[in-house]
């Protein structure tokens, strides 16, 4: 069994981050759970140690330092030092599973190559809201590429599902944002800043713009909701 990865943040504003807000995790805690919660966090083992210092997402002054720089586990988690920190001070919650065991645990140090999966974690997340769901999607990195390239990009990436020859939509468009191969889907980029949802044609081996997602698409659109660095019970 993999370790379950718990507690990561999203990192950049935009559809590039599959982990959740923990503004939206907030929760009402008794101190007495809080400091229960938070004091098994902090005495995990170290597991893994890392160059860069993490940062509160709340942005409430806590120094880089104390947030740290380490992962922590009990030989069934894996979590970030900070986790901690934000169950103290901002009463951000954990999955029940986690929350439920810690009593019954025994906690076991962990082996640094072990395997790890942040898959609970994730479907937990999408689950309360605290992310859209971007299972399935996948990042294109075409920041660097021309548009010509950047449309090439997108087509193989879609032709290598299930379609040969593949026409673009007439769509003055820059960038191939991501892929969906499982719904084949892609999301592209206008150069007025608008995206548009569009999956392939079986009869016209077209993109068109698929309505039924532009749901999904306006979910990416208005992540994050509440900004880093707000913290909205306070
Ligand atoms: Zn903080």
């Amino acid at each position: 069994m993999p370790l379950k990865r718990i507690g990561y943040w999203f990192e950049t504003p935009g559809v590039d981050s599959k982990y959740p807000l923990p503004q939206v995790l907030q929760t009402e805690y008794s101190t007495e759970q809080r400091n229960r919660l938070s004091q098994y966090l902090r005495e995990g083992s170290r597991i893994n140690q890392y160059r860069g210092y993490s940062w509160c997402r709340f942005g409430c002054g806590e120094c880089d330092e104390k947030m740290g720089s380490a992962e922590l586990t009990d030989g069934t988690w894996v979590w970030p030092e900070g986790l901690a920190h934000y169950v103290s001070e901002h009463s951000v919650s954990l999955p029940a599973e986690f929350v439920n065991g810690i009593r019954s645990r025994k906690p076991l140090a962990a082996d640094a190559e072990s395997p790890v999966s942040d898959e609970a974690w994730v479907s937990w997340a999408i689950e309360q809201g605290a992310v859209p769901d971007f299972r399935g999607w996948e990042l294109l990195n075409t920041s660097w590429l021309s548009q010509k390239e950047t449309q090439q990009r997108l087509i193989d990436a879609i032709k290598q599902t299930a379609y040969g020859d593949l026409v673009l939509p007439e769509y003055d468009f820059v960038f191939g944002v991501a892929v969906n191969k499982e719904s084949l889907e892609c999301l592209i980029e206008l150069t007025d800043g608008r995206y548009v949802c569009c999956r392939v044609s079986e009869f016209s081996r077209t993109l068109v713009p698929n309505v039924e997602s532009m749901r999904e698409v306006n979910s990416m659109l208005e992540w994050p909701r509440i900004p880093a660095g707000s913290d909205r019970q306070h």
